[in-house]
């Protein structure tokens, strides 16, 4: 029987399982490689940090999602590098040759070349971050109740939040609802009035990409949780008693969560004008490299313009482009030509909390209660499989009705920090 054509898809995040399910009754074998053996749902890892989800509620087994797709097969394994002349993905276990390769990598986070931020502070763009980050910070308030000095104390007790993105926003609102709510029933030693969530912004306004005035909304909203917001500052430095202004302003603390921004992360071997804003590699409009067609680059790690902007670094765009990849991948097997890839923006939003969030869906800006079930709607809509679903949505109306964020366990060695 003669050989299919061999798919390789680097990533088993929102794009490549998108690119790997559009494939799935295409006459190719496909290899999708991961170095994590779990599809990980990022949108709600600030939820895993802050106690409300446990991680197997955001993160599926890769080979559970394929199993009924016959032609994919999984490998774990780090993508080292690819060989384009040669048509090779080499990864830490094997090396992989290609008839057609999708590089859907995603992201990491950017630090923007602050290196005391990069190892003072912690990201949130993978589960061992996130419990990290919930170890971290329960654990501050387990020193806190041994500590006598007040400036220590304060200094544990302060969690600054750095970027005011939707992550930022998602992330300080989360926390502060625990402090307010969940945590003074356990702690009985502390005095609230010491504990405090900073927000910092360079931008001057929250939520940057939404319209001003929901902009506004979460930040007001932010403020009644009791999130001190700085705006217009930017990090110059953090050492081992908290953050720097460029102000010359301190903010002590012990903990600093950087979610500042994000920048691709691929193993191709380019630079210079190969490489847009943020180390997005520059695609066609068929999300090609110019220099080799048979490779696509989707999601985060593509800089693709569209109506003169590049889009975002978003889940519908990665789902999108891993759709099209499989429809483009089916057509040239049939020497078909396909249409340019054109996304269909179906809006974005974030939660500021319990029961509120902010969406913009076209002309269309809603806040508040409707905003929050919008969101859990979609939410439910992209997470994978019936049990995190369930999972998911039990844990949001525990936490709705009864103010409790179940998974306050301490487990990561990070709490020692
Ligand atoms: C905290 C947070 C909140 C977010 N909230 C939202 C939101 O509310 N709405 C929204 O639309 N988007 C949100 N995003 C953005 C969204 O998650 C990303 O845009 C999306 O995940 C991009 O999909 P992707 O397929 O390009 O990459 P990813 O989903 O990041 O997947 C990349 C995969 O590649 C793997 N990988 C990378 N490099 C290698 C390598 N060298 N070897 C092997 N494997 C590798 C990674 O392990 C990962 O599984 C959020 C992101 C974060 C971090």
């Amino acid at each position: 029987m003669a050989k299919l054509p061999h798919v390789v898809i680097v990533g088993a995040g929102f794009g490549g399982l998108a690119a790997t399910r559009g494939l799935r009754r295409v006459d190719v074998d496909v290899t999708i490689v991961d170095r994590n053996n779990y599809h990980l749902f990022q949108p709600l890892l600030y939820q895993v940090a802050s106690g409300l989800l446990d991680p197997s509620a955001i993160a599926s087994p890769v080979r559970t999602i394929v199993r009924r797709s016959p032609n994919v097969d999984v490998l774990r394994a780090e993508v080292t590098g690819v060989d384009l002349a040669q048509r090779r993905v080499i990864t830490s276990a094997e090396t992989l040759d290609y008839d057609y390769l999708v590089i859907a990598s995603g992201s990491e986070t950017d630090y923007f070349g602050n290196e005391d931020a990069r190892q003072r502070s912690t990201g949130l763009k993978d589960l061992s971050e996130a419990l990290g980050l919930r170890s971290q910070l329960l654990g501050c308030f387990e020193r806190a109740t041994l500590t006598a000095d007040a400036d220590a104390r304060r200094r544990l007790l302060t969690f600054a939040v750095v970027g005011a993105g939707p992550t930022g926003v998602e992330y300080s609102g989360a926390v502060a609802e625990l402090i307010k709510h969940v945590l003074p029933k356990d702690y009985r030693r502390i005095d609230f009035t010491e504990v405090s969530v900073v927000l910092i912004e360079a931008g001057d306004r929250v939520l940057a990409t939404f319209a001003p005035r929901l902009g506004r909304l979460a930040e007001r909203s932010l403020q009644r949780k009791g999130v001190r917001i700085i705006l217009g500052r930017s990090v110059r430095g953090v050492d081992d008693q908290g953050i720097v202004l460029d102000s010359g302003e301190r903010v002590e603390t012990s903990t600093v969560v950087w979610t500042a921004g994000v920048r691709a992360t691929t193993p191709l071997d380019l630079e210079g004008d190969a490489l847009a804003r943020s180390r997005r590699v520059k695609v066609t409009p068929e999300l090609n490299l110019s220099s080799h067609p048979e490779v696509f680059v989707i999601g985060d790690a593509a800089a693709f313009e569209q109506a003169g902007a590049v889009l975002p670094m978003l889940a519908p765009v990665a789902i999108q482009g891993g759709k099209y990849v499989g429809k483009a991948i089916a057509a040239r097997l049939k020497a078909q030509e396909s249409p340019p890839f054109h996304y269909h923006d179906k809006g974005t939003m974030a939660t500021v909390g319990r029961g509120a969030a902010v969406a913009q869906i076209g002309p269309i800006h809603i806040d508040g209660l409707v905003g929050w079930f919008i969101w859990i709607f979609v939410h439910l809509l992209y997470l994978v499989g019936f049990r995190n679903r369930a999972l998911a949505l039990w844990s949001w109306a525990w936490n709705y009705f009864f103010w409790d964020r179940p998974v306050r366990l301490i487990i990561s060695a990070s709490d020692d920090r």
